[in-house]
Order: structure tokens, then sequence, then C-alpha cells
């Protein structure tokens, strides 16, 4: 992408508005557009990040054996009546009329939906299991919407639904999804550690949240240290293993950890001091088994092997991206901008042209972006007639995490400069060298 060709609408200014320093770089950076409260328009250098962010949670969903679907937003009451949801839900949920006084809503999650479409045609228990999962925006009229996207009142949800024939079955489903989880977030470069949340009326022990941590967090959370250096599943995980999903699901609940709700003082204080962390937390991903909830009453029943039906025992599990957005940048940013992870940043390189006009530089310009391209990065080239200075900024503040800095200076001694954004670290290397460096992206 050249820079002269691109939208990318930095603010010099810090706005007011914004509390925590997520929101105030995705407003700098051009990501994101308010439109009211809660409502948020993507700008391309936000969609882009957005879009890197769906294609993790897709590839590990679909690892772990999830199938991926797309529901509405917009939903029929009818649905939420047979469960019994739709006067429960209360006032974050969005109620509209269509034209014919029909009762509609903006689905604020979609239980009912999918419950429906498994019982229009799964009779058996030989189709079990199944996992349909979607990534579709979401409306919450949220009390109190702030810190940006991190707490929207439309924002971005994966969710997925398990259907098996007994609770047995439906913990391997659930194991399967936690499993999904620690690596999703670990491949966004998070430590998320999952905490035990309160599961309601149903009981048991079968909720997590997973919890980010960070100053910001609007949970207070305890766990012990330890979780921090615990190993993520293998990329060769085997998610038809019983025994071995659970082995990594016991391991990762074998310590203490839980969020205010779930808080026991006593056993936590009964770890050794320095295993101890009291923290703040981002909720990044939820987890739940919730048994015959939503089948009961929604008549979505499966024939087991002796013929008799019997309602389908069903989790639900959900990521926030757009969330992920913003606690990605809580968690890496420094005075000058964003830090993403190589693998969701916008842009891999950055080409910086410090004096556009210069034959030689642009040049040689013209030919590291070419060759990047070539070489299937998502590369920058700031071919804009703005001061060095300026430039170096804008890079910083998007984070791109390679900077391919080329100005005549350098170029007269046949040298440019390559800077990782992550640490400062800066390398005079011919344009040879430079080239030779950025290999492919996939190698
Ligand atoms: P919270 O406790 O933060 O209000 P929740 O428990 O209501 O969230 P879930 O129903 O568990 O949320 O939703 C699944 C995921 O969707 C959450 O883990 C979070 O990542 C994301 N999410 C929920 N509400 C919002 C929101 N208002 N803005 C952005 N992301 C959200
Ligand atoms: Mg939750």
């Amino acid at each position: 992408m050249r820079l002269s060709r691109y939208f990318l609408p930095i603010l010099r200014d810090t706005p007011k508005e914004a509390e925590i320093v997520s929101h105030r770089l995705m407003l700098r950076a051009g990501m994101i557009r308010q439109q009211s409260a809660g409502i948020y328009s993507w700008l391309p250098l936000g969609l882009r990040v957005l879009n890197k962010i769906n294609a993790v949670v897709r590839e590990e969903q679909n690892r772990s054996g999830a199938i991926e679907i797309l529901m509405p937003t917009i939903q029929s009451a009818d649905l939420w009546r047979e469960s019994g949801r739709y006067d429960a839900y209360g006032k974050e949920m969005l109620r509209i009329k269509d034209r014919h006084e029909r009762d509609m809503l903006f689905g604020p999650t979609n239980e009912e939906m999918v419950t429906d479409i498994f019982r229009s045609y799964v009779k058996s228990y030989k189709d079990l299991p199944l996992n349909l999962y979607h990534i579709q925006w979401k409306f919450r009229d949220e009390v109190r919407p702030r810190f940006g996207v991190m707490r929207g009142r439309e924002f971005l949800m994966k969710d997925a639904y398990s259907f098996d024939i007994d609770k047995d079955a439906a913990r391997h489903a659930y194991n399967r999804m936690f499993t999904a989880y620690l690596r999703t977030f670990a491949r966004l470069g998070l430590k998320a550690i999952p905490m035990r949340a309160d599961t309601g009326p149903i009981g048991g022990d079968l909720s997590h949240e997973f919890i980010v941590l960070a100053s910001t967090g609007e949970s207070q959370v305890f766990c012990h240290k330890d979780y921090l250096d615990f190993e993520t599943p293998a990329i060769d995980t085997d998610f038809d293993s019983v025994e071995g999903l659970q082995g990594i699901v016991d391991k990762w609940t074998s310590l203490y950890a839980a969020t205010e709700e779930m808080h026991e003082a006593p056993a936590f204080e009964a770890l050794p001091a320095e295993s101890q962390l009291s923290a703040r937390g981002i909720e990044v991903g939820h987890i739940f088994y919730f048994g015959t909830k939503y089948s009961e009453p929604m008549g979505a029943t499966v024939a087991g092997p002796d013929g008799t039906p019997a309602p389908v025992h069903m989790g639900s599990y959900g990521i926030g991206p757009s969330r992920l957005v913003a606690a990605l940048i809580e968690a890496g940013h420094d005075d000058g901008g964003i830090i993403w992870p190589d693998e969701i940043a916008p842009f891999d390189i950055a080409v910086l042209n410090l004096k556009v006009g210069d034959a030689a530089t642009d040049g040689a310009c013209e030919q590291l972006y070419k060759a990047l391209l070539a070489k299937g990065y998502d590369a920058l080239y700031d071919d804009t007639d703005t001061r060095p200075g300026g430039k170096f900024a804008t890079a910083d503040l998007i984070g791109v995490p390679w900077q391919i800095i080329v100005g005549p200076k350098g170029l007269a001694e046949g040298k440019v400069e390559i800077k990782r954004r992550a640490d400062g670290e800066r390398e005079l290397v011919s344009l040879e060298a430079a080239l030779d460096r950025f290999k492919g992206k996939a190698a």
C-alpha cells in the first residue's frame, strides 16, 4: 500500500474523551471512529487488524473441529419467547418492530437461533458431536459503554455452540474449546489465564473466563503466578483425544485462578506470598456448559442408540475480536505508539522514503517495496512528502513491526536502515542485505 493513496487519518493531538491508552491510540492511529456512544466505524487500519485477529480465531476454531456458519444480526422475538429470555433479558437487548409490527431484536447472543437451526436438521446421536460457530456483530445496550471498543454497544463476537448426546461428551466439547482458546490467545501474543467463572443457576464447574492481565482491566482477578509460565498446547494437539485434552484442561485448572465474583480469599491467601498474583484483568473469552437449558424448552432433542429422544447437551463459547484489538494495544505499546505482535500487525513492513523526489531514494524505495510485495508481505510504502520526523512518528504510532528507512545520505554509502519497532534496535545494511533479510512471508 502506498501511503499517498491510502486512507490513514492520523490525529496529531491526543483525544480528550479517551480515558485509556488503547482508546487514545486507536483514535490517534486512525483505526476507528465513534458514530454514537459505543458504536464505531472501523477505518482501514483498524479493519486490517480486526481481520487478522479473526483469521487466527477462525484457524484455531477450525482446527478444534468447529464449523463456521453465519447467522443474521436481526432475530425474531418469537425464538426468545420460546426460551423464556425475551422478557428476562432486560434493557441490554435492543428491541425493534418491523413494518408489520412484529417484535424483532438485534442479537446480543445466539443460543436460541442456533438451537433452532439444530432442531430443524439434527435428529440422531449419529450426527453428534457438532460445534457451529460464527463471527458476527452483536448489540448490547450496555449501561456504560466506555474505553472505545473495549466495552462497546455494537461489538464483534466469535460465538460457538456445541451439541452433544450427554454430559460426558459435552465435557469433551468444552475441553476442545478450552484448548483452542489457549492456542488462540497465545498466537495473538497474549497471556490469557482461564479463571473459574460463575455458572449461575445451572451450577457445576464448567465455566471459565479467559483473562488478560492489564492495569486498565475492568475486573479484579486473583491467581497463581505460575500460570504465566505455563506452556501453550502444541499445534499438533489431537482434538479427538479425550484423555489428552482432559490432561491439558486439568493442568490449566490445577492452580488457583478466580475473578472477584468467584474469589475465595482463604484459598488464595494459603498460597505462598510470592505465588500470589492479584491484578486487574480484561475478559477476552468466556466458555460455558449449560446442559439442556435451551434444548429442553425449545424441543431440540436427539434420539440415542436405543431410539429414545432426549434434549441435547449444549455449551457456548465466546471471544471478543473487537475487544481484543484494544486488549492487544493495552498489552503492547510505548510512548511512541502501538507495538503489534507480528501476526496481527496491520502491515508487516514499512518502507520510509526520507526524500521523495530524489531519484536514487525513490528508486531504492520502489525496488524494496515491490520486492516485499512479491514476497507476500503486507508492505506500507510511505511515499508522501512529509518531513522525516513525521514519517518516523507515524510509523511508530501505527506499530508496524519493521521499518526500512531509506534516505540519500545512507544510500550514498549504499546503505539503508532497518528498525525493529518493538525495541527500537537499528541496523545499517546494504540494500541487497535488506532485501535478503525478508525472505518471504511463509519463510
Ligand atoms: P462482560 O463481563 O465484559 O460484560 P460478558 O460476560 O457479558 O462480558 P459474554 O457474554 O461472555 O460477555 O461475551 C463473550 C465475549 O464477548 C466476552 O468475553 C468479550 O470478549 C466480548 N464482549 C462482551 N461484551 C462486550 C462489549 N460490550 N464490548 C466488546 N466486547 C464484548
Ligand atoms: Mg462473560
